[in-house]
């Protein structure tokens, strides 16, 4: 049976067995969702209370050290099963969903979030082609991921963020967008979605991490973050096309982070920045506009000094 089938029998029986994730997964379909449009994409807003635990959680290390793990197995409920995948993750069902299909795909072991060694990559490359039917993503440990200590991809059904569909627009990609390109792909960089992108397009999934790998260590010198670059990034198979989008990031919450008066408990992720804005309550749900958005992706994200030194390394890489 393929990774796809298992993973297709794995919800239809947590769904079956598993009250909290079946009530959660119902609740789901009745969020508000709200759409707005930046200068160069649309971007949906869902209101999802279930959230909040993601949100507002404490990732400073000594917050890290005395809570219980929840991607650990001895601290998940009974009823969580998993599909372990070449000995080396765990797929599940994401009990407090997004999407009307979420997974985490979670290392078996307690290691910190990173990308490195680097064939994490290849692991993400792979899932994705496993997977078809999903866009896998990876949250960097300072970068939106509310388990930094606990390596660990997701997955969305298709069709639910809008970035996967918007970046694959050939309109975005004219000869002076790309970096370097082949018979078999090329990657490329675009300011026009709102945010700067990196967009990596490649019939061959080998060029596609080679790509990947380069682009990596680019970033890392030139943002000069250690152990890994800051960034979200989502990966997903169209035909025999490996798409990846690599979105690099300046800054892991936003300086209006926080529960008090004023303040938005927003905490972007790899979701807010394909485009799909989870938002735990109300009052920022109300309060989110175009504006203050496209205000967040420019104070997440480097500016356009920083992705030049990017490219500039990319080459001598
Ligand atoms: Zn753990």
């Amino acid at each position: 049976m393929t990774t796809a089938h298992l993973v297709d029998n794995l919800i239809e029986r947590q769904l079956q067995q598993w009250p909290l994730a079946r009530d959660n997964y119902a609740a789901l379909e009745h969020v508000a969702l709200r759409a707005v449009t930046l200068s160069g994409s649309e971007v949906i807003l869902q209101h999802n209370p279930a959230r909040r635990r993601s949100s507002a959680a404490r990732v400073d290390a000594a917050s890290l050290a005395e809570r219980p793990c929840f991607l650990c197995r001895e601290n998940q409920p009974d009823e969580q099963e998993h599909i372990a995948w070449r000995e080396t993750y765990k797929i599940q069902i994401n009990p407090y969903p997004i999407f009307p299909r979420h997974l985490t795909i979670a290392s078996l072991s307690h290691t910190p979030q990173l990308l490195f060694p680097p064939e994490r990559l290849n692991h993400l490359l792979d899932l994705a082609e496993e997977l078809p039917e999903w866009v896998l993503f990876y949250n960097g440990p300072r970068a939106g991921a509310s388990a930094p200590d606990h390596m660990h991809f997701q997955a969305a059904c298709a069709g639910y963020m809008p970035l996967p569909e918007q970046a694959l627009n050939p309109a975005l990609w004219p000869e002076q967008a790309l970096l370097e390109s082949t018979d078999d792909g090329f990657i490329g960089f675009t300011r026009q979605l709102g945010r700067p992108l990196f967009l990596i397009r490649c019939e061959r999934k080998e060029l596609a991490g080679f790509y990947l790998a380069r682009l990596q260590l680019a970033m890392r010198m030139a943002l000069d973050h250690e152990p890994e670059p800051m960034q979200n990034l989502l990966c997903w198979q169209t035909g025999e096309y490996t798409n990846v989008a690599v979105l690099p990031r300046v800054k892991h919450r936003p300086d209006c982070f926080g529960e008090e008066t004023g303040q938005m408990l927003l905490s972007p992720g790899a979701v807010d920045m394909a485009g799909l804005w989870c938002i735990a309550r109300q009052t920022d749900f109300d309060a989110l506009t175009a504006e203050r958005i496209q205000s967040l992706y420019d104070e997440l994200c480097p500016d356009n000094a920083a992705i030049a030194a990017i490219v500039d390394k990319f080459y001598q890489t």
